[in-house]
């Protein structure tokens, strides 16, 4: 925990020479400082601040999905990531939000923290090291002794828990200060011991780095909502989308996935299936096969809400169907058509040929949604078996889970 430092006069922030003195300490967040960037070891707690090349909107204008592709520079990092591999994103907190919290919880952010010799002031604390927005039953259980609240106690009990969800849903913690203010004023070290570290956000790797030496590619679905009537954004992808500029730094780091790479055997059959933003490791895939020169066939099943604004990177895939480095391409798009129609509908549509595929030795993916389209993917893989196959369900998932088994059906799903 940082320690508040007593401004009185140049005080103790004159005492250090990187600090230099008090009017000299910045105020202003700084999202590129305090990463050490002489290591040369670039993890999750001293990322590489990776320049923002390019950020391109992939929806058309009428869409109601707002999805990202976002290009960032590695030059000079030496960092390596191979297809399926996923990069963390450090993100920092968006300044209404810390101002929101600041004036809730009564500072006025000047206050200045020293650890390890590094001297913070709050606001830029809650900008770069807290999560000011996660509200939990653990996070409202830490507060509730400072809010003094029978209505909030009364959530807190073991029978109220349904309660508890309705109310957690939506909301930020910006929220629960407003709805239950403080009691008694929180001292700065209270304040701080209520809330948990801001985590990095992982993000499938897009790209291939043979097809793009020294740049990463992210596919990012940006969250905005409104609930409760307020306008809500997530953190980090709203972060990549609205606060860094061109040229700006992006803390990363790679975050190897040894569960979801392409087949060792560079001439077998890949079967993906990744919709919305769950398409960005098979773009990756397929960059790194064409420019391997991989002789496998590719299948890719895409889906999305509509046609002409929501299919991502439609024209690479075109490009990919006619220099036959795609193979078979199959979409759905759900709000088209009265019926919706998703990837597994397809799947089913195509069950012979892609059960052909299966038994020539093809590798299947899945990437994206892990609430509903996984689980539905993975039911329709299962009809599949039973169908084409002639086997009784219950050998059908036997069949299934021995695939995982051998490594031919792997996920990255979310
Ligand atoms: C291995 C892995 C790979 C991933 N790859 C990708 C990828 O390629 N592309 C991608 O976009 N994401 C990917 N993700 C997800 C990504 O890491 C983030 O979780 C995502 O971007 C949201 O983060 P955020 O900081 O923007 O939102 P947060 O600040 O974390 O907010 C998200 C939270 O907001 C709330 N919320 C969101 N919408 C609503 C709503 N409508 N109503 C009420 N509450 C709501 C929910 O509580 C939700 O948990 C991946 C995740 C993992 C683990």
């Amino acid at each position: 925990m940082p320690r508040l430092v007593e401004l009185t006069g140049a005080g103790k922030v004159a005492t250090t020479a990187a600090a230099g003195t008090a009017a000299a300490v910045t105020l202003v967040p700084d999202p590129q400082s305090g990463f050490g960037h002489d290591s040369g070891i670039w993890n999750k707690k001293n990322p590489f601040p990776a320049k923002l090349k390019q950020r391109i909107l992939l929806n058309g204008q009428g869409s109601l999905k707002e999805t990202i592709h976002v290009e960032l520079d590695l030059a000079g990092s030496g960092l390596y990531y191979k297809p399926g591999d996923a990069l963390g994103v450090v993100p920092v907190n968006c300044p209404q939000v810390v101002d929101d919290m600041l004036r809730l919880a009564g500072f006025r952010g000047d206050e200045i923290f020293e650890q390890d010799g590094r001297f913070d002031s709050l606001q830029e604390l809650l900008t770069r090291d807290y999560d000011v927005t996660g509200l939990s039953k653990h996070l409202l259980g830490k507060y509730a002794p400072f809010a003094k609240n029978k209505q909030l106690e009364r959530l807190l009990q073991d029978d109220n828990a349904a309660k508890l969800q309705e109310y957690i849903y939506g909301r930020e913690i910006r929220d629960l200060f407003l709805d239950f203010p403080p009691a008694d004023n929180l001292s700065t070290d209270q304040f701080l011991g209520l809330l948990r570290k801001l985590p990095p956000r992982l993000y499938s790797i897009a790209s291939s780095l043979k097809a793009h030496p020294d740049e990463v590619h992210l596919t990012v679905g940006v969250v905005r909502y409104n609930a409760h009537n307020k306008e809500r954004k997530g953190v980090c992808s709203s972060y990549l989308a609205d606060l860094v500029q061109t040229g700006d730094t992006v803390p990363v780091y790679i975050h190897e996935n040894r569960n979801f790479a392409l087949p060792a055997d560079p001439d077998t059959p890949i079967i993906m299936v990744g919709p919305g933003t769950g398409i960005a490791p098979f773009r990756a895939f397929i960059e790194e096969r064409v420019a391997t020169g991989a002789k496998g066939k590719n299948w890719l099943f895409f889906g999305d809400q509509r046609f002409q604004y929501d299919f991502l990177y439609q024209l690479e895939w075109q490009d990919y169907l006619n220099s036959g480095a795609l193979n078979r391409l199959d979409v759905a798009f759900s709000r088209d058509t009265e019926q919706k129609v998703y990837v597994q509908h397809r799947m089913l549509e195509q069950a012979k040929q892609l059960y052909a595929w299966l038994q020539e030795g093809a590798c299947f993916y899945v990437c994206g949604d892990a609430s509903r389209m996984a689980k539905d993917v993975h039911k329709a893989l299962i009809d599949i078996y039973v169908q084409e196959g002639g086997m009784s369900s219950e050998a059908a998932e036997a069949a299934v889970q021995q695939l995982q088994k051998d490594r031919r059906y792997q996920k990255d799903v979310y």
